[in-house]
């Protein structure tokens, strides 16, 4: 592994920003949401010279918007995908042991009722062949429970028309901390990642895209513009792909079709599920309801977005319709507008097929090779980035070697474990620690499970600090994970703490409105913010809580 000169410490920006513009790169990717970072992570670690630019925070977009599971796909075995179950099923695997504490397993339960698509005999076949697909262990695999064992696994479910249920296993994840530990990754095998840098422009030399025209937007009263000049151009932009592809003069006939999906968050006790569970509505779409520590959350809608991404917000009827959906299944709840704490909306960035809904169009990915060079990758998912990073990749180094540049062919990152690692076999032993540290702060026992979700083995050291503080309890813990994020996460502004780095403003909007005033006094501190940059800060703090914690109408 290469010695890197910038590993995402938030005081050192201006370091990265001057290695950006000074430096000559084989690969330059826009975009730092999942896809991207994958990206990166690959073709760091194969030898390349990488630089990636992000417009807004990493994992901004979709990538922090998603139903948070690395999962197999249900629906491709529906639609006779064979292959793609069998290569998402594998993947969620690989992924988990990459990273075996943000990647948790998690038991979906699929309630079975009369008049469903499926009856509990076809379901239990469809669940064992998706486990076989997957590799799943036999301990592991799928359980048919009766009626009865059903509502005693999840007393909240309707016992109306219910007929039993299927329990199969899937992954459950945090997305934003999931891109965020690759950019790290990547960050150590050498790729310059940068948030807050826009692609403007292109750089061409005889029709060929030679890299970006670049402006570091992190302050908003002082952009600078700069060249990054690179000699292989990979646009991961998610929604934004057209749009780029657009301006470097290279939209084909495929397009996007944007489609958005809005989840909500209440807290656990209104809504005290014990599995996650995967539910038909009344309409006969599926939604799932997911709890995690404090806060259960639902989701997801599927409607067509036509204007500009960036802007999409989740609506009153979205709410709605994910309330009614949850109540006709949970009708023991009745989940009120008022319960919901949270809210997000993200876009699927599919390709279009002409005459299909949202809810029909394959989710598979696709690579856009233009003229002028550019490689756009466009569709997928989250769990299967890793391997969209591959075939990205792959082709990024058979353009490179046309040229050559030379470097390793092969992909290695099914070897490159993500997130502080744990010692093998060691994870009860740190779990255990964990929670004494916690407990000695005097804080709920659901923290502990948090932390090590988020930072892995790093929350340790976070929970060290904080009980060696002169605070404590919660506003210990809260400026150890601000000191943690400042130095290694490159945070710009609070809501990338509070948001992508923490996910507060999803699961536990109050502590954010707590400690507003604390953590942009200490970010003001550290970056020697003026009154008037702190104030704007403040500002832009305060409409980041008001756009998740209420909704459009
Ligand atoms: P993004 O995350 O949007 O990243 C693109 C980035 O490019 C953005 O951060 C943007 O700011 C940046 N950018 C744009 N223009 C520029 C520019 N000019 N310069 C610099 N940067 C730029 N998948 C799963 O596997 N499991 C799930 O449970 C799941 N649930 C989902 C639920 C919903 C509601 C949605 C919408 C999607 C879900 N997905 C799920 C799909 C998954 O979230 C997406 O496929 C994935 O996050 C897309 O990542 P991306 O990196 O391609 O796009």
């Amino acid at each position: 592994m290469e010695s890197t000169p910038y590993l995402l410490n938030s005081k050192d920006r201006s370091l990265a920003v001057s290695l950006l513009s000074k430096q000559s790169f084989d690969l330059l990717i826009i975009g730092g949401g999942i896809t991207g970072a994958g990206i990166a992570l690959d073709a760091s670690s194969r030898g390349l010279k990488v630089a990636l630019v992000e417009k807004d925070d990493f994992a901004s977009g979709t990538s922090s918007k998603s139903t948070k599971l690395i999962h197999g796909g249900l629906r491709y075995l529906k639609q006779f995908e064979i292959g793609l179950v069998r290569e998402v099923g594998v993947e969620r695997a690989v992924v988990h042991n990459l990273a075996p504490l943000l990647v948790k397993p998690e038991k979906m339960m699929l309630p079975l009722r009369k008049g469903d698509e499926f009856g509990p005999f076809l379901t239990s076949v469809g669940l064992w062949i998706y486990d076989l697909l997957a590799g799943v262990r036999s301990s592991d695999r799928r359980q048919m429970l009766n009626k009865l064992e059903t509502l005693v696994a999840e007393p909240q479910l309707s016992a109306k028309a219910l007929l039993g249920s299927g329990v199969y296993a899937e992954y459950r994840t945090d997305d934003a901390r999931l891109t965020v530990e690759i950019i790290k990754t990547a960050a150590k095998h050498g790729a310059l990642c940068l948030n807050y840098v826009e692609a403007v422009d292109f750089l061409s030399q005889n029709n060929q895209i030679t890299g970006a025209l670049c402006k570091d937007v992190s302050k908003s009263n002082n952009s600078v513009l700069f060249e990054v000049r690179a000699t292989c151009v990979v646009n991961a932009s998610g929604p934004w792909v057209d749009g780029l592809r657009e301006k470097a003069g290279s939209l084909g006939k495929k397009k996007l079709f944007l489609s958005k999906g809005v989840h909500i968050a209440v807290p656990h006790n209104r809504l005290p599920l014990q599995h996650a569970v995967y539910f038909q509505v009344p309409d006969g779409r599926m939604m799932f309801c997911i709890p995690r520590h404090r806060a259960t959350y639902i989701g997801t809608t599927d409607t067509r977005y036509s204007e500009n991404p960036g802007s999409e917000k989740a609506s009153q009827e979205d709410v709605m319709y994910l309330l009614d959906g949850v109540n006709s299944t949970f009708p023991q709840c009745q989940l009120k507008l008022t319960d919901v704490e949270s809210t997000w909306a993200g876009l699927r960035p599919l390709i279009h097929e002409d005459g299909k809904s949202p809810g029909e169009i394959s989710r598979k990915d696709e690579i856009f090779l233009s003229p002028n060079g550019m490689i756009s990758i466009a569709g997928g998912k989250l769990t299967g980035y890793r391997l969209m990073a591959k075939k990205v990749t792959d082709k990024v180094v058979g353009e490179l070697t046309k040229k050559g540049i030379s470097c390793i062919q092969k992909c290695i990152t099914q070897e490159i474990p993500l997130q502080s690692a744990l010692v093998n076999g060691q994870h009860t032993h740190q779990y255990e620690h964990a929670k004494k540290l916690v407990a000695a702060l005097e804080l709920e026992p659901w923290i502990a499970d948090n932390l090590m979700e988020l930072y892995g083995a790093a929350s340790l050291s976070i929970l060290q600090n904080a009980g060696q503080s002169s605070s404590h309890g919660d506003k210990a813990l809260i400026l150890s994970e601000l000191k943690h994020c400042l130095e290694t996460e490159c945070i710009v502004h609070a809501s990338d703490f509070f948001d992508r780095r923490t996910s507060r403003m999803l699961f536990h909007i109050d502590s954010v409105r707590t400690f507003s005033d604390l953590i942009l006094e200490e970010m003001s501190i550290y970056f020697g913010w003026t009154e008037a940059e702190k104030e704007s800060e403040r500002a832009l703090l305060k409409a980041a809580v008001r756009s998740a914690g209420c909704f459009s109408p």
